[in-house]
Order: structure tokens, then sequence, then C-alpha cells
């Protein structure tokens, strides 16, 4: 019997799939290209085709311009050469998917980056059980147990009331992180506007057209210091530190990411107040995935694969990892 998947070639720019003539989430330029989600560092531009949600599709044209596109509805799939190729919410930004693969009798399920805790912006984690789980691993070390957002969500509101005379400045990644810290505040009930960098208006006019309220948003730039005591403002991470906040009223630096559990990244970009939010799955929702998912092996695309390649092994789970190169790179974008 044939070696189970060697119709998917691993390689060091992203998966090819052989029968479809199709790369999952290139960092080159392909000529098909199949992508899971927005962030830069799965989503490129300059492919000559795109298959991807139409959520996706939109965050792809903000980014790069209009991208030859064939958007693909969660639960839909489409014939890609000699393979079904059909797309599953994977909970992790607005419009992310998993990459359903199916060939002669095999199933694999891409999982791009995941999460399974809910997200009031995007849709939640559909696990479809499959012969090969091609997983991330970002967060994969027993170590990384998100907290509860909503308890990370009121040390924010809690920090934010202790000084009225002081701002909070939130560093939150442009495409998701932002757009769900502001759900969440809704969420606990801050009506308030909410002052943004200029860095995040385009995506977080988009997340509105695409039917996520954001409520009131306001530009934090030329604002007087007077109005902006007392208020919540979102930046990218970059802009933390930089000149831009400067101009704030005496600032709380906060950061929401996973990273935040790791108290050296959170002195780094000296966080005062690190939220630790994040948009990938701890170690107990990799795990639980597996366990769910009930694959024959386990593909581990990028993170710290070691722990968890044992984990399957305890399990009886062949495991592999496949070392691509390219995610994660962009510290900026993705947590
Ligand atoms: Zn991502
Ligand atoms: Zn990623």
């Amino acid at each position: 019997m044939a070696r189970l998947g060697n119709w998917i070639e691993p390689c060091p720019e992203g998966i090819y799939v052989r029968p479809a003539d199709a790369w999952v989430d290139p960092s080159q330029p392909k000529p098909r290209a199949l992508v899971t989600h927005g962030h830069a560092d799965h989503a490129r531009g300059g492919h000559g085709e795109v298959w991807a949600t139409p959520e996706t599709l939109a965050i792809m044209g903000v980014r790069y311009g209009e991208q030859n596109g064939h958007a693909i509805g969660y639960g839909e799939s489409v014939r890609i050469g000699e393979v079904e190729v059909g797309f599953v919410p994977a909970g992790h930004v607005l419009g992310s998917a998993q990459i359903i693969l199916e060939y002669r009798g095999e199933k694999v399920v891409v999982s791009g980056d995941y999460k399974r805790r809910p997200d009031p912006t995007c849709a939640p984690f559909v696990p479809v059980p499959c012969d090969i789980f091609i997983t991330e691993a970002t967060f994969g070390l027993p170590v990384f147990r998100h907290p509860d957002t909503g308890s990370e969500i009121d040390r924010l509101l809690h920090r934010l009331h202790a000084d009225p005379e002081r701002c909070v400045l939130v560093g939150a990644y442009a495409l998701g992180k932002a757009q769900r810290v502001i759900t969440e505040l809704r969420g606990r009930g801050h009506d308030d506007p909410i002052y943004i960098h200029g860095a995040l208006e385009r995506l977080c006019r988009l997340y509105e057209e695409l039917g996520v309220p954001l409520g009131e948003l306001r530009l934090a730039t030329g604002v007087p210091k007077a109005e902006l005591k007392g208020r919540i403002i979102i930046c990218p991470p970059g802009a933390l530190n930089d000149r831009w906040s400067r101009r704030l009223p005496d600032p709380v630096t906060a950061m929401a990411s996973g990273w935040m559990r790791v108290r050296q990244r959170a002195r780094q970009r000296n966080v005062e107040l690190p939220l630790i939010i994040s948009d990938h799955a701890d170690w107990d929702e990799l795990t639980q995935t597996i366990h769910d998912v009930a694959p024959s092996e386990v593909w581990i695309t990028h993170g710290r694969e070691d722990a968890l390649m044992h984990w399957c092994m305890l399990h009886q789970i062949k495991a592999r990892e496949l070392n691509l190169v390219g995610y994660e790179d962009e510290e900026d974008e993705d947590d």
C-alpha cells in the first residue's frame, strides 16, 4: 500500500498538492494558491489564482489589491484537478479556514492557524475527522495555557477605571486581534468611543462591512490630550513605543498577545499591562483538537513541535515535523 498522503509534498515555501497542481499558503507567488486566512505569513500577493473564503479574499483585496480569486464559502467544496477541496471554519480570525483535501479515499485537513475558544469576530472551529491532520504548534508546550479571555478584558477595564487621568494604550495586531479586543470590550459593556491608530482603520472598516459591529471608533491622531484621558486606544504593536505614542496622556502600555505569558516578551516592549489573549490554540486546545479529529498521522507545520510530537507518540499517532519556513517570521502580524 502506498504511503499515506504521498500526494502531498511539504516544501519549504508551502504545501504542494500534486494532483491539484496547487499550493496551500505558499510564501512565494504561485500559479494556484489555496489560502487559509489573511495574515501576511499565509496570504501573499502575486499569485495567479487564489481559492479562499469571501472574507479572506476581501482582506487580501485591501492589502494587495484585487485578486484573481475564487470565493469558497464555509461548507462548500470545489474540484481542483483531481482533488476535492473544501473550506471549514478555523476560529482564528474573520474568514479563516481549514482546508479539506480529498483524493483517492484519503482525507487531509490543513488547519492553518486556529483556536478553539469563542471569538465574537469569527465562526468557531469545526473539527473534521481525517487521515492526516496538518497542524500549527505556535503554543505547543504544556506551559502555554491561555486564561479566560473575559478575565483579561476585565483586568484591562479595571486598570482604565483605576486612573481616569491616564489612557490605556493596547498593542494589538491589525488583522483579527484589534477587532477581537474591541468586540470583547463591547461585550463587557464598554460603550465609550474607542480610539484607534490610523493603521487599523481600513481593516476595522472592512470587519464592519462584513458584519462585525465594533461600536463607535475614532481616529486617535490629532485628538487633544485632554479628550484621550480615561480612554482606550488601540494601535499596532510596533507603535507602542514610537513617537506616535508619546503624544498621548501618560499611557498605560498594554499588549494583547499569547506571548504575554512570557515575561521577557512583555519586558521587551515595555508592557506594563500584559494581556494574554491569543488567536492560536494553547496546549490543551492542540491536544483536544488532535483527539477530536482522530487522525492516523499528524504533520506539524511550524511552532514548538517537540512536545506535541512526543504527545502524539504517547497516543500512538504517527507525527512528523515539516519545518515550513516563513510562518511566524512576521512577529508583528500573528499571535
Ligand atoms: Zn494567522
Ligand atoms: Zn500564522
